[in-house]
């Protein structure tokens, strides 16, 4: 085992889409500060900290939110809550892979609606159909397309008798949250994340944002399920990412400028890459094969995500934003392969 440390400082991990920086000062001091005798008791069931600093940064009413064990967790609880229709619920064949397995897992009819050729979700195909509810990832991963508030209001307007859920998971690297349209529709559910833009993966933390009525419905499951799954530690960490959001902002930007910097650099070296609004690209190697890129970049110590032979992703990588200093290696690594 000796001599693995420096070999790891020296990977690169950019294969499941954390965040490039480390969170914020108040995070570690929250850290460096938290009592551990007062672990000793439960955690709050109401949340009401964490809730209180969102709804104020979100502008929304304290009782529009939901918080829980990351947004896998809130999503899990939002398909238990809110898909009980014997018509299919909708998502698209390329998405985020956990919306098939709950939908499996709690026996959820279900219907995968093809993006088309460009890898886009078609506004239609979720405006024209009956189904039992509907889950966008906007942007969408592992496309990382942004889909405009417009269409997203067309499918919410056109659906007011079930759910729409958008998964926003990755709105703080570009697009324009779909939090307005609370105002005027009851029918939308938008979860979010601390794992991706508050750098805190492994703390654990999601929330949901939603009208109250859909807000009592998922809490009254969260409550006859895992009613104190943030725990106290996760809380206040989580507040205090909320209250640094000042920071955030900057190193998510910074992502954003090196995420374009490093599309253009792999556009001239004649690979596809879909246009991004996340920490993320989708790529396809120019006259080689995905695989053979991947398998050389981990020989190298850098860690992309290569989807195997799964249909439409075989000939794509999934390449999380790093750093300036890593992406610059990145691009130098990937140019020695075409030497
Ligand atoms: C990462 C991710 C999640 C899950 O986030 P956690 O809060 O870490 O559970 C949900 N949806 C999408 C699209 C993601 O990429």
């Amino acid at each position: 085992m000796a001599g693995a440390q420096p070999q790891d400082k020296k990977m690169i991990k950019i294969n499941t889409n954390e965040n490039a920086f480390p969170p914020s000062s108040g995070v570690l001091k929250a850290l460096a500060d938290f009592d551990g005798r007062e672990l000793r008791k439960y955690s709050s069931l109401e949340n009401n900290d964490l809730r209180g600093v969102l709804a104020d940064n979100l502008a929304v009413h304290q009782d529009q939110i939901i918080v829980g064990n990351g947004s896998d967790d809130i999503l899990a609880l939002a398909f238990l809550s809110f898909f009980n229709s014997t018509d299919p619920i909708l998502f698209p064949d390329t998405t985020y892979g956990f919306y098939k397995v709950w939908a499996d897992l709690f026996r959820i009819p279900f219907e995968e609606v093809p993006l088309s050729d460009e890898f886009e979700i078609v506004t239609t195909d979720y405006v024209n159909s009956v189904n039992g509810g509907i889950v966008i990832a906007n942007p969408n991963a592992p496309t990382g397309i942004f889909k405009d508030l417009s269409e997203v209001e067309a499918i919410v307007a056109a659906n007011q008798d079930v759910v729409v859920i958008i998964d926003e998971a990755y709105i703080a690297f570009g697009g324009e949250s779909a939090l307005p349209l609370l105002e005027q529709y009851d029918n939308i559910f938008i979860t979010r994340t601390f794992s991706k833009d508050a750098a805190l993966a492994g703390l654990r933390v999601g929330y949901g944002i939603g009208s109250p009525k859909l807000i009592s419905v998922i809490n009254a499951v969260k409550n006859s399920y895992n009613p104190y799954s943030v725990d106290l530690i996760a809380e206040a960490l989580a507040t205090a990412a909320v209250v640094d959001s000042a920071y955030y902002a900057q190193v998510n930007a910074e992502i954003s400028v090196t995420r374009d910097w490093f599309s253009a650099e792999l556009r001239a070296l004649g690979f596809e890459v879909l246009p991004s609004k996340t920490n993320f690209v989708l790529t396809k190697p120019a006259s080689i094969s995905a695989r053979e890129v991947f398998e050389f970049l981990q020989a190298k110590k850098i860690y992309v995500r290569y989807f195997g032979d799964k249909a439409r992703l075989s000939d794509y990588l999934r390449i999380s934003i790093g750093t300036q200093d890593e992406m610059s290696k990145v691009i130098q690594v990937i140019g020695d392969l075409f030497e």
